[in-house]
């Protein structure tokens, strides 16, 4: 299983390994839990605005098929590589078993720079990614969402082009889709959503108002920009929030409607103020209640985490901590941390909520799609709290141990085939 490898899924397979330590998982049953089920890569041409044809790679990684059809997000970004995009899976897949959803852990990409393309080219790399997708995915086999750099317009694409090859509508093939084509609603809202939720609960096992309470958030995409909203909507004073285009501070607190005002409108941060700039290797660091880094991956390491100073680190993002660094947040009582796989589960949760309404064309209003994301999420939470306490191991080990041991008991009942 070389094909796999870099620094994203070197970081999967060491978390894994200590989970399966942990758990006392031998040999090949360890080989038979971490390695992907398929991988695919395809070769995307497009023809470009001026005239030039250029190739893009994808792929798809498609962890396990014991508990239903895998599901996972499609990334659209320079990094994107194999080794990445199974990381990125088997999280998933730990992700939904913690939050005990029908589905295998699924990822996909394509290694592009999404802000360099124009709409036209977007569409047209959305459109052939899709098309080459289509013999190794279905809503019975794997569904597809929204992940960095794509967003509800490449999911009604990938929607639009999969159903023209079935002909029909097929709404159930990916989720995160506009409301107006089968999407639910709440599922754009629901990874910032879940943080804030997480937060407010963590802050009340501290014994600590939300109200007042200060908050640094990076990354302004879908998952920060929200949860940054849904903070504020709390009370919370939102210091410090970066993309990958600018960073901004005020220690008054910044004004939160304003930033999402000019992102919605420049699709930026950059250009909302000359006075707020900030150094953005610093951000991480400044003192704060709630750090909610939600961009990248591995951006707290080892040095990193010895620098916080937050009380609750919720990962909003997938993976930004190092296994090197959960060793130091393991000296640091004083840090709560949410684990992403917790954390970030909003998103795929409302994910699956979109796919049984459309499976069963019967749709649900918001209150009625939130009150069962919180419902879902709180559960979640108080298992990996307990699960923690009572084996005295970290947040992230105990979510892990939980979504480890739910795939590995339905593998073992399910038996080895032939
Ligand atoms: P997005 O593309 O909407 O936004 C990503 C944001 O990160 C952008 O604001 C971008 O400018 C910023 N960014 C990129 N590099 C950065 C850097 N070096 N420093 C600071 N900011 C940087 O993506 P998203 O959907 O919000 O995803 C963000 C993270 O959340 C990813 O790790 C993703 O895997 C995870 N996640 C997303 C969802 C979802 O529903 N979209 C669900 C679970 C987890």
């Amino acid at each position: 299983m070389d094909i796999y490898s870099g620094p994203v899924f070197e970081m999967a397979r060491t978390q894994f390994h200590r989970i399966a330590d942990h758990l006392e998982i031998q040999g090949g049953e360890r080989d038979r839990l971490l390695y992907p089920k398929r991988a695919i890569a395809v070769a995307c041409p497009v023809n470009r605005d001026d005239g030039r044809l250029t190739v893009f790679q994808g792929f798809r990684v498609q962890h396990h098929l014991t508990l239903g059809p895998t599901k996972g997000g499609t990334r659209f970004a320079p990094s994107v590589d194999i080794g990445e995009v199974a990381a990125l899976a088997v999280w998933m897949s730990w992700k939904c078993a913690l939050a005990g959803l029908p589905y295998g852990g699924a990822k996909g990409g394509v290694t592009v720079d999404p802000y360099t393309l124009s709409r036209r080219e977007l569409e047209a790399l959305s459109r052939r990614y899709m098309q080459e997708m289509i013999p190794f995915v279905g809503p019975h086999t794997d569904v597809m969402a929204p992940d960095m750099g794509t967003n509800e317009q490449v999911m009604a694409w990938f929607m639009d082009t999969y159903s023209m090859y079935q002909g029909k509508t097929v709404t159930e093939i990916v989720t995160g889709k506009p409301v107006a084509t089968g999407g639910t609603l709440g599922r754009r809202e629901a990874t910032g959503r879940g943080v804030a939720y997480l937060v407010e609960r963590a802050m009340e096992r501290l014994d600590r108002p939300m109200a007042g309470a200060t908050a640094i958030v990076q990354g302004f995409g879908n998952v920060g920009a929200i949860a940054a909203a849904a903070l504020a909507a709390r009370g919370v004073r939102v210091l410090g929030v970066s993309d990958h285009t600018a960073c901004y501070f005020d220690a008054r607190g910044l004004d939160v409607p304003g930033l999402l005002r000019h992102a919605e409108t420049v699709g930026r941060l950059a250009g909302y103020s000359n006075e707020l700039i900030f150094d953005p290797a610093q951000l991480l660091a400044q003192p704060c209640d709630i750090l909610v880094p939600a961009a990248v991956e591995r951006v707290i390491d080892a040095a990193m985490a010895a620098r916080l100073q937050c009380r609750v680190l919720a990962e909003a993002a997938n993976g930004p901590t190092t296994p090197d660094a959960d060793e130091v947040l393991q000296t640091r009582p004083d840090i709560f941390v949410i684990p992403d796989i917790l954390c970030n589960a909003g998103g795929v949760i409302v994910s699956y909520f979109e796919w049984v309404q459309d499976l069963q064309q019967l749709f649900w209003d918001e209150v009625e799609v939130n009150d069962r994301l919180y419902r879902v999420l709180q559960k979640a939470f108080v298992a990996v709290l307990e699960r923690a306490a009572r084996d005295g191991v970290t947040h992230r080990t105990a979510a892990m141990a939980i979504g480890v041991t739910k795939v590995r008991d339905a593998k073992r009942t399910r038996g080895l085939f032939p």
